[in-house]
Order: structure tokens, then sequence, then C-alpha cells
């Protein structure tokens, strides 16, 4: 049997894993759960955000879903989720934006996928203190880690018939980093002369995704700006409960929803668990069981269909168990 490895998390983190592995057992697949806790919760019991037990079980499985966790803002915390990534070198995020059912979404419906490099730029966590009141963050970016990645986006475009990939950057002004990241953009183009390459700057994004977002279908993005506007893209749909995410590597993935912890809403059973249950879909296909992934992705957009079974965060009224059952109910 499959062994999963799974990380609840902070925050709404068990709520939402309790719902996903609930919804997952109904599909059929046969999967082992591995869990581990990481987190600030046993940050504060061990003294560590990570602890070995972690690794262990993701070198044993190589494959993970996990909840968010809870990265303490200010000096000596290094985000312990960009840790993850970075060790095993999960280099492509991947982040579709896909509307189910009637979410309230601001286009209607919507099919963007948005990869983002995950090991390098500002992200990679190089700062100094030069003094009191200088702070210095280096910004790294390699034709390495951006090739792998812009090629990932334009392999994924053409292995499901879409037209168009958006290279995303600021080398209007940061000429060498953002430069080498276009200039790759387009030698990977040159490779796929089917897809049109679209060059936008991230400021121009930003708003365009906001007035026309139906001009694109696949983004490829730095670290940063990838995170930025994933959050931004998953506003177009109806918000963060609704968008799942991948962090692929060679040899591992993890699998996780675009939100944090939302410590406003968590242990209030108001969470939608739609998010970690579409992230454990992408797992479920990374696993070759698209035909329970797909019988879950199926549920999810009739549930999502009535309005009635909305969550708070999409303006309804349901409790995160109270749509666990509806949607166990409908696989
Ligand atoms: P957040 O995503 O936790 O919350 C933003 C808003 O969206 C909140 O109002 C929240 O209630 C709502 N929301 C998010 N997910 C939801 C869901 N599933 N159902 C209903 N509503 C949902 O962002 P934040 O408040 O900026 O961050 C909180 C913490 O999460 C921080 O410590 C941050 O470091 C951490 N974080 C972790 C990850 C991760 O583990 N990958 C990602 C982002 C943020």
């Amino acid at each position: 049997m499959t062994r999963v490895t799974v990380i609840p998390g902070d925050g709404i983190g068990p709520e939402i894993t309790q719902a996903m592995t609930e919804i997952v057992e109904v599909s059929g697949v046969k999967l082992e759960w591995d869990y581990v806790y990481a987190g600030l919760k046993v940050y504060e019991e061990t003294g560590e955000l990570l602890p070995e037990s972690v690794f262990e079980s993701l070198e044993a499985n190589k494959v993970a879903i996990k909840g968010p966790m809870t990265t303490p803002i200010g000096k000596g915390f290094r985000s312990a989720n960009v840790a993850l990534r970075k060790r095993y070198d999960l280099y492509s995020n991947i982040r579709p934006i896909y509307r189910y059912g009637k979410t309230p979404a601001i286009f209607g419906d919507l099919d963007l996928v948005l990869f983002r490099e995950n090991t390098e730029d500002l992200y990679a966590g190089v700062e100094e203190q030069i003094s009191e009141h200088e702070m210095h963050s280096i910004k790294i970016i390699t034709r390495e880690s951006s090739e792998r990645i812009i090629r990932k986006a334009f392999a994924y475009a053409q292995q499901t018939g879409r037209r168009k990939v958006a290279v995303v950057t600021k080398a209007n002004i940061m000429k060498l980093t953002d430069g080498l990241f276009l200039d790759i953009g387009r030698e990977v183009a040159a490779d796929y002369p089917d897809i049109q390459l679209q060059e936008v700057l991230v400021d121009n994004m930003a708003m365009q995704l906001v007035m026309n977002p139906k001009q694109f279908e696949v983004i490829v993005t730095e670290n940063l700006y990838g995170d930025i506007l994933s959050d931004l893209m998953a506003g177009l749909i109806g918000g963060l409960g609704l968008v799942p995410g991948a962090n692929i590597g060679e040899d591992m993935a993890i699998f996780e929803a675009v939100h944090g912890t939302a410590p406003d809403i968590a242990g209030m059973n108001k969470a939608n668990p739609t998010a970690l249950t579409l992230s454990a879909c992408m797992m479920l296909d990374y696993l070759g069981e698209a035909e329970a992934a797909k019988l879950i992705r199926q549920a999810l957009d009739e549930v999502l269909s009535d309005e009635e079974h909305f969550t708070a965060d999409l303006g309804g009224t349901l409790s995160t168990t109270d749509f666990t059952k509806k949607v166990i109910a409908a696989v």
C-alpha cells in the first residue's frame, strides 16, 4: 500500500486534514497515512519547527500532504515551509486556479495554472544586517533553476493543449536577475513554436488579472511574484479556501493548499477544506490514481454548485464537518 506522509500543521490545518483524509478514503483509493507533526505547536513543545521525524518520514515515503504551518514573523525564524521546499529541491510550485461549481467568481469560470519557481529569489533567505538601520536581502536567480521551471510550464501547456504561456518578470528594472529569467523564457519558447509567449511585467500582470484574466492560460514566474499573484488569482474564483498546490522536485512531492493557517477561524469548525482536498487530488494524479482524483473533483463540483453548501469564506453557513459530509455523500 502507498504510504503518504501527513503533516496536519497549525491553525486550521488539523481540521481540514481530518476532512481531506475522510474524503480521500471514500474515493476507494488505498493509502496508508503516516502522520508526523511540525510547525509552531511542535516548536513550543520541543524547540524545533521541523523535527527529525518529519525528514525521516518524507525521505521514506517521498510523497506528502501537509496543512499550513505558522511562521513567526521576525528574526531568528526561517519559514519551515520554505525550508522543506529548499531542502528537497521541490522546485516546481504548481497552483491551478480553476473554478468548481458556482463559487463567487468575479469572471465566472476560469482555468489558469501558475508555475512558480520555488527555491530561489528573495525567498532564498540570504539576508544580512549591515547596521542598525540597514538590512540587505539578496535576490538569487540562476539559469539552471529558471530554465527547469520554465520548461515545466511549457511542457505542461503542450501536454494539456494550452496555447499560451505568460512569463512574468520585472525585467525593465531588475535587468540582471529578471532579465535572465525573461531571456530563458524566450529561449525555451523558441522550442515550442505552437505556443505563444506572453511577456508581462508583474505590475501590469496584477492589473491584467483583475481586468481580463481569460487572456492567460499558463503563467510562469519567480518565487515572490508567484506567491503574491497566486493569492490574487485565488480571489478571482472565490478565495483562498479553494486553491490547491503542489511542490514537486525530481523524486519527492509535497502537496499543500495555497492558504495559510487562517488564525482568525482556527478551531471554529469554519474552514473550507476544498483547497487541501484538491491538493490531495493533485497528489492522487501524481500517484497514478487519476480515477479517484476525478471522483473527488466531481463531488466537489457538485457540492459547490449549490450556495446552500457554502462555508463561511464563500458567504455560506455550512461548517467544515457538514461540508465534508456533503462531499462524502457526493463521492
Ligand atoms: P491565511 O491564508 O492563513 O489567511 C488569509 C485569509 O483567508 C484569512 O481571513 C483566512 O480566514 C482566510 N482563509 C484562508 N484559508 C481558508 C480556508 N481554508 N477556509 C476559509 N478561510 C480561509 O494568510 P495569513 O493570515 O497571511 O497567514 C497566517 C499564517 O499562515 C502565517 O503564520 C503565515 O506564515 C502562514 N502561512 C503558511 C503557509 C503554508 O504553510 N504554506 C502559507 C501561507 C501562510
